[in-house]
């Protein structure tokens, strides 16, 4: 059993397993009451990656991006051991492009504009390089394309993690059901539990969801922290209470690098360890909306990583005598 407290827990990677990430690597445009960003780097493989990225190496990436991509982006993702051969660079091309705008309460968001550019066409191919990797986590994408990497793999990996988003579940939803056999571990927000179950308590979705694949689940529930079901047991971890939320563009793809990143760190996949799991995921979320876009994810380091693990720690540690 993995048990995480301060005393233990450290940010240091497993250079011994692998982890293949695939999903979107995009340019964002970003409005909150608090600013508005240019084009700015950003796509859910570009934050699961960095996030991983501090725990394992390497990072078997799978994506694809335009001309427009810059080169200094995929150099500094190479430098933090994310293997690149994987992402197909599109020269004539554009890379997605995503533009959305945030509410007051920072936990809703419109989506402005959604140009799909390479992504409308992409073909994963795994690299033979790639064959073997330990662990999967298959970024928000449409479900027949994470689909389609499954596939490819000659071995199983140990764990298969997914995460997805309610314009799926609207357009693609027989694909999505397939997929969601073949997945070990979902990833998905409160209100997308409850329009994939059509439950509104959180604990019947779970039951439902569960009955489609995926035998472990995490819902997440922004500033109010996250949920992790297995059969019958549930474990409740807290969002780290923060004066400020900046930008909170990519927390739940840092969330799912953290989370997937301990897991690959440690090889367990039990429960138990998923529970630490989950906390890692929350306290890599916290860092990624201090700043816009990518900015906190590539600022921090291990001592930063190991501190903030141990607030959420202090954040749920308490003594109680039973009679
Ligand atoms: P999150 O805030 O964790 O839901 O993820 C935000 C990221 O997802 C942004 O950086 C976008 O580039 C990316 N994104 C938004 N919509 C899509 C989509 N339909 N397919 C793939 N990636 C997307």
């Amino acid at each position: 059993m993995q048990i995480l407290n301060s005393a233990t827990f450290t940010a240091q990677k497993n250079p011994h397993m692998s982890l293949i990430v695939v999903g979107s690597m995009a340019f964002d445009q970003i409005e909150t009451p608090f600013g508005k960003s240019d084009r700015i780097v950003g796509g859910a493989a570009t934050y699961i990656a960095l996030s991983a990225s501090n725990f394992i190496s390497p990072v078997n990436q799978i994506s694809i991006v335009g001309g427009d991509f810059p080169q200094e982006e995929l150099d500094d993702l190479s430098a933090r051991g994310v293997n690149l051969e994987g992402v197909q660079i599109m020269k004539d091309q554009k890379s997605f492009f995503w533009a959305g705008r945030y509410h007051m309460d920072m936990n809703s968001r419109d989506t402005l504009d959604t140009q799909l550019n390479v992504l409308a066409d992409f073909v994963p191919v795994v690299p033979e390089s790639y064959q073997g990797s330990d662990f999967l986590m298959l970024g928000n994408l449409a479900p027949s394309i994470q689909h389609s990497v499954i596939r490819q793999l000659r071995k199983k990996p140990m764990l298969t993690v997914l995460d997805t988003m309610n314009f799926w579940m609207e357009s693609s939803m027989s694909d999505l059901e397939k997929v969601l056999k073949d997945i070990d571990v979902l990833l998905i927000n409160d209100s997308e539990a409850r329009q994939l179950s059509a439950q509104y308590s959180l604990v019947r979705a779970a039951k439902e969801i569960m009955k489609m694949g995926p035998k472990y689940l995490v819902i997440k529930k922004g500033e109010h922290g996250a949920l992790l079901f297995h059969g019958d047991a549930v474990f409740v971890a807290p969002a780290l209470p923060l004066e400020e939320v900046f930008d909170p563009t990519g927390a739940g793809d840092t969330f799912a690098g953290g989370f997937v990143g301990h897991l690959a760190r440690t090889k367990d996949i039990s429960f138990e360890n998923m529970k630490s799991a989950v906390i890692v995921g929350s306290a890599m979320a916290s860092f990624s909306v201090e700043k816009f876009g990518t900015t906190r994810m590539k600022e921090i380091v291990r001592e930063d990583i190991e501190s903030r693990i141990r607030q959420f720690v202090d954040l749920v540690n308490f003594d109680i005598t039973l009679i």
